[in-house]
């Protein structure tokens, strides 16, 4: 009796076993990817227009590949967290990353995420174009751009 109940463990072991195999085809083929590497090197340029903020990123858009699950409500300049390691491929875990800025939604010039170079309501805007567009805004959006651009004048002097 307690030898079939020890054969059918291991009938079990194996199917796990079985399954961790599928899962990682690729990672035993090849445990160097060069398509793989090279996805992991940054060729998008972000140069913010309010500041001085100049980066290399690795992706434009709204739904970077390596932040699973992550959709933006408009596009994006992301780059991976170079501090963390990736996660490996067939582990379905998002990676860190950073969002470094946008565009803004009227004049398209790229814009960090400070609050001294964009400001958000309903899309992001460069300060300038902010400035301008904020007597179409709801009061309360209004007084927070200009608090914001209060605040930022200020820290800037
Ligand atoms: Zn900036
Ligand atoms: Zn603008």
């Amino acid at each position: 009796m307690s030898i079939l109940d020890d054969d059918e463990e291991l009938v079990l072991e194996d199917e796990a076993a079985e399954i961790q195999r599928i899962g990682l085809p690729e990672e035993e083929k090849k445990p160097i990817d060069p398509e793989e590497e090279d996805e992991r090197t940054a060729r998008i340029e972000f140069n913010c227009s309010g500041c001085e903020m100049h980066e290399m990123v690795h992706y434009f858009g709204r739904k970077p590949p390596f932040a699973l699950g992550v959709e933006y409500p408009e596009d994006n300049y992301v780059m991976r967290d170079p501090f963390q390691p990736p996660p490996p491929r067939w582990q379905a875990k998002p990676e860190y990353y950073i969002t470094l800025g946008t565009k803004c939604s009227i004049c398209s010039k790229s814009v960090c995420k400070d609050t001294g170079c964009s400001f958000y309501y309903t899309s992001s805007f460069c300060l300038p174009c902010g400035k301008v567009e904020l007597k179409n805004w709801p009061v309360e959006a209004q007084a927070r751009m200009r608090k914001q651009l209060s605040v930022s004048r200020g820290s800037q002097t």
